[in-house]
């Protein structure tokens, strides 16, 4: 892929900068309460991502500036979420749109959809789901935790390996055939195959794409392609609120999907509320993603990431390397490694040690892409956050020379 190959290439010629913008000034409290302070609960130097354990992403001022305004003023909220999702449906090229609580309320809503249709009656009574559309397809090297959307919906997930192991699984109580993005490699039955099955069979199809955005293609590629339904959260790559997502594609089902959740009282998706606040802010998020400057995005996670590199290499037998994971969270990160016979320290107590440090760092959790080294993401970091992580990375892996 040309993008990971011109990733490699810039990353060696790009000149070393030290942070932009002093951390002090970056991380100025605002005038009036601090209230993590007041709490107790100290602010992060997020080098992990876009993790909901550390909050997501940050919204961007224009889309706070969208929720303040928006919490001035009373509102029909079936006119708000009708208008905004036709502005979301127009900006992805999609039959129909509407904002959902993350990319799990969009799946759960969306999955609700393909089980009830406008059926006032099946809305009511889901997920008692006795007599309705009961089974929903999916790969098996599709199954991720957050199928627990579909599955709240009261559906059996039958899972499947080949075209022919699908097409067997489809009977009159078929509700929905599930892909998942970032497996697209790992299973047997690609995209195209996958909506074209669904489509000859009238079944719809759903794509999970929570956190593949960037590239911000992602968006509107697998809708082309054909399926039926996407979700995507609007609190990750997008930098919306955090609970925000969207639900985009055929209309009848975007339809259905409104009905089994607020404003309607006798819904399953009733808890899956989102505020005027929010549905006007993932719309400015979604604006302002579409129309940024993405390279120049790219420049400055670079950027960071040569920085932390550099910061760390000075140790003797500590070895930095950029990398790019692929599909979802499809941003430069690095990963640093060390010989533990000269470098005395494991991986995980170096994690231990800048969780417990002033500022408090975190890094990528648990195993990440390669156990036993650490890596770091710098997409969430924020300006002069390199240079710190850096720092201290150094200073903890120096000592155990
Ligand atoms: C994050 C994620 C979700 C959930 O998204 P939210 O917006 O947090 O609800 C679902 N699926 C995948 C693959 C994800 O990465």
């Amino acid at each position: 892929m040309s993008r990971r190959r011109d990733f490699f290439k810039t990353l060696a010629s790009i000149p070393v900068v030290g942070s932009l913008i002093p951390a002090s000034l970056a991380s100025a409290a605002p005038a009036g309460r601090n209230f993590l302070k007041e709490l107790g609960v100290p602010p992060i130097i997020n080098g992990a991502g876009v993790y909901t354990m550390f909050t997501g992403s940050l919204m961007l001022p224009e889309v706070v500036d969208a929720i303040r305004q928006m919490s001035t003023e009373f509102v029909r909220i079936d006119e708000l979420h009708d208008r905004v999702g036709e502005r979301i449906a127009e900006m992805l090229g999609a039959e129909s749109a509407m904002v959902s609580s993350g990319a799990f309320g969009a799946m759960q809503l969306g999955t609700a959809a393909c089980i009830t249709g406008d059926d006032l009656e099946k809305i009511k009574r889901i997920p008692d789901i006795r007599g309705m559309k009961n089974e929903v397809v999916v790969q098996k090297s599709h199954w991720f935790p957050y199928n627990h959307a579909i599955r709240n919906c009261g559906v059996n997930l039958i899972e499947v390996e080949t075209a022919e192991q699908i097409e067997a699984a489809i009977h009159g109580r078929t509700a929905l055939l599930l892909f998942l993005n970032k497996a697209e490699r790992e299973g047997k039955v690609g995209m195209q195959e996958f909506i074209d099955i669904g489509k000859k069979h009238k079944v719809p199809t759903m794509n999970d794409i929570a956190a593949d955005v960037p590239p911000v293609e992602n968006l509107t590629r697998s809708l082309k392609m054909g399926f039926d339904l996407i979700a995507v959260s609007g609190g990750k790559g997008m930098r919306g609120p955090q609970s925000s997502g969207l639900l985009y594609g055929r209309r009848d089902l975007i339809k259905a999907a409104r009905m089994n959740t607020l404003p309607n009282s006798d819904t399953m998706g009733r808890g899956l509320k989102v505020t005027k606040e929010e549905i006007v802010a993932v719309m400015v998020a979604l604006e302002n993603y579409l129309k940024r400057d993405h390279k120049a995005d790219w420049a400055e996670w670079e950027r960071r990431v040569k920085t932390m590199s550099d910061a760390v290499a000075k140790v003797r037998g500590v070895k930095a390397e950029p990398f790019l994971p692929e599909i979802a969270n499809e941003v430069p990160h690095v990963r640093i490694s060390w010989d533990q016979s000269v470098v005395k320290i494991k991986p995980d107590d170096v994690k231990q040690r800048l969780r417990d440090g002033s500022p408090s760092i975190e890094v990528i959790p648990g195993d990440g892409y390669v156990p036993d080294t650490l890596e770091i993401a710098s997409w969430m970091l924020k300006p002069g956050d390199a240079a710190i992580v850096g720092r201290r990375i150094f200073e903890e892996l120096s000592k155990a020379v």
